[in-house]
């Protein structure tokens, strides 16, 4: 193998196949966009900050001997991802899309599901007065002329965007447990809760506290993806990348 692989990042998936490169010795550079205080980072090399568009992107692959792109970043960062799919095709470098899967509704549940974080806004206003909103730091804007509904807020980082008149801040890090959330809802008598269809289990519980306390959920659907070849968990995307760096 005579370069690297990079793995674009930012979530759990990337971290965990950074740590399986890094362990079979195969060389790896994780980069994150760096929107949060303090990322946690990933083993082997990092880079932090965007790389100024697909172009750009596309000459640090070469310039830095990238053999395989894998785009582990999360399922709503889609700028990103695009980014990849347009450097890669234009530097002949092989991309993997590591996504994992999205959460699926169960019979108990009472889902909304909107396209955007402003059309999760919209509605909130006809499901609930009391609400969780778990939809993270960027986007926050579109609830700030909510003057009806009171929020609990959670995000890893202080947003910087208006918020709206009525809330709370929280400023966490997943994973969550179920007693975790239950004890948010009851304290804070929510009686909704707003979230993107993340997937994964570090912020599922939220899901699982709503169907308990019979809480309607607002689920903002992914963002449409070019097509490409998935992984849905770092194994899968680890027998990847052997496969095309032998
Ligand atoms: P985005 O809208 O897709 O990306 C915006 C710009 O940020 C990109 O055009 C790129 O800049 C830069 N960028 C994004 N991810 C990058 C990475 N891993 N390495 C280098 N540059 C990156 O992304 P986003 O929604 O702002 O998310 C930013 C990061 O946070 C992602 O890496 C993602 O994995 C992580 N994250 C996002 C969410 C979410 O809900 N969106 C949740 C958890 C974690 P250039 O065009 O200049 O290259």
């Amino acid at each position: 193998m005579s370069g690297g692989v990079l793995v674009l990042g930012g979530t759990a998936e990337a971290r965990q196949l950074a740590a399986a490169l890094d362990d079979a010795r195969l060389p790896v550079v994780s980069s994150l966009a760096g929107r949060v205080s303090k990322p946690r980072l990933p083993a082997g090399a990092v880079r932090i900050g965007g790389f100024g568009g697909p172009a750009a992107l596309a000459q640090w692959l070469v310039e830095h001997k990238i053999v395989a792109v894998v785009d582990a970043t999360h399922p709503f960062a889609a700028r990103i991802s695009a980014s990849a799919t347009e450097a890669c095709a234009s530097a002949q470098i092989p991309l993997l899309r590591l996504e994992r899967p999205g959460w699926n509704e169960q019979p108990e549940d009472c889902w909304h599901w909107v396209d955007d974080v402003p059309a999760a806004a919209d509605l909130v206003p006809r499901l609930g007065r009391r609400a969780f909103l778990t939809t993270g730091r960027q986007g926050l804007a579109a609830f700030a002329s909510l003057h009806s509904v009171w929020f609990l807020i959670r995000c890893v980082d202080p947003p910087a965007s208006p918020l709206p008149p009525q809330h709370e801040l929280l400023l966490a890090r997943g994973p969550y447990t179920l007693s975790g959330e239950l004890a948010l809802i009851d304290d804070h008598a929510l009686d909704l809760i707003v979230t993107k269809n993340s997937g994964g289990p570090d912020t599922e519980a939220k899901l699982d506290a709503a169907r308990l306390r019979g809480l309607p959920v607002v689920v903002v659907r992914r963002p449409p993806r070019a097509d490409g070849i998935v992984a849905v968990d770092a194994a899968d995307a680890f027998d990847w990348v052997l496969s095309v760096v032998d």
